[in-house]
């Protein structure tokens, strides 16, 4: 099992590709990025994933001029190049290759990157152990940037918890996790903080709510307090390499387990939805 990596039309080893310093990435983190679970050249939710990407790319202004068809070409060349079973297939786009400006360069293309990395899913029933944190992010968390320093450090803050991953709290209300979006079930509805400038509207998410509605769980877009998560009847974790999960702790106090049918109702669609798109 090894990683690839693919530069504006160079395939290699991505320990040993370079980029050039002036890549806009490289200073200012002047892109916005995917990333997607792929079976050999399968990849999950690749439309929804072109949707928010062409978005992010709207938002950041970025005369990116590949178009789907041809973006995906060059993601499939990838996948069969790295041949993996399973992998996570990441791709972003910078502005341009220009000197340090903060200001908009004046011509210069996009650069395009994209890595194939070997990933062994985690099996369903492994729940994830939480921890909160104050969200500092900033009003644009809607859009896929490659600027993560805040959920860089939420993760890392995780990690030396001994959790899985944080919890972003904003004003006493939760966002999302580091790299993930949160829910809670209370009464039997599925309570989520809204898609708004606050977080990243997550593939995996919309997945989800749509579901949701089909099984007959209802779904409200309401933000919800650290209190309500500890409180609540299940806690839910979803993100693309993740899929649905359930968590077992915030903060080291034990939540959840009172609404595990409706979860593993709600588990078991995405699971149906996942494995027929992937074996298709
Ligand atoms: N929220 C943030 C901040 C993320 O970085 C991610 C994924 O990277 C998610 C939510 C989940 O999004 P998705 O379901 O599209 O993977």
């Amino acid at each position: 099992m090894s990683a690839i990596g693919w530069y504006n039309g160079t395939l290699g080893k991505p320990d040993e590709m370079t980029v050039p310093m002036n890549d806009r990435a490289v200073y200012f983190g002047d892109g916005c990025y995917e990333a997607c679970v792929a079976f050999g050249t399968r990849v999950f939710a690749l439309e929804a994933h072109f949707d928010r990407f062409f978005n992010s790319l709207r938002a950041l202004e970025i005369p990116f001029r590949t178009d789907r068809a041809a973006l995906k070409a060059i993601l499939t060349d990838c996948l069969k190049a790295a041949n993996e079973p399973c992998a996570v297939l990441y791709w972003q786009a910078s502005r341009a290759t220009a000197p340090r400006t903060h200001a908009f360069p004046e011509g210069g293309e996009p650069n395009l990157l994209v890595t194939v990395t070997p990933k062994t899913l985690l099996p369903p029933e492994r729940t994830l152990r939480l921890v909160t944190t104050e969200d500092v992010r900033y009003a644009m968390c809607n859009v896929k940037t490659l600027n993560l320093i805040p959920n860089i450090l939420a993760n890392e803050h995780a990690k030396r918890s001994g959790a899985d991953e944080a919890v972003f709290v904003r004003d006493g209300l939760v966002t999302e996790g580091s790299h993930t979006n949160v829910y809670i079930l209370k009464d039997g509805v599925l309570y989520t903080h809204p898609a708004d400038n606050r977080i990243l509207p997550g593939v995996t998410r919309r997945i989800l709510l749509g579901l949701c509605r089909e099984i007959g769980v209802p779904v409200a877009e309401r933000a919800f307090t650290g209190d309500e998560l500890i409180k609540a009847d299940e806690v839910l974790i979803t993100s693309s390499t993740l899929g649905v999960r359930r968590a077992e702790t915030v903060d080291g106090v034990p939540v959840g387990g009172r609404a595990e049918t409706i979860f593993n109702r709600i588990a078991s669609a995405y699971e149906r939805i996942f494995s027929k798109e992937m074996r298709a």
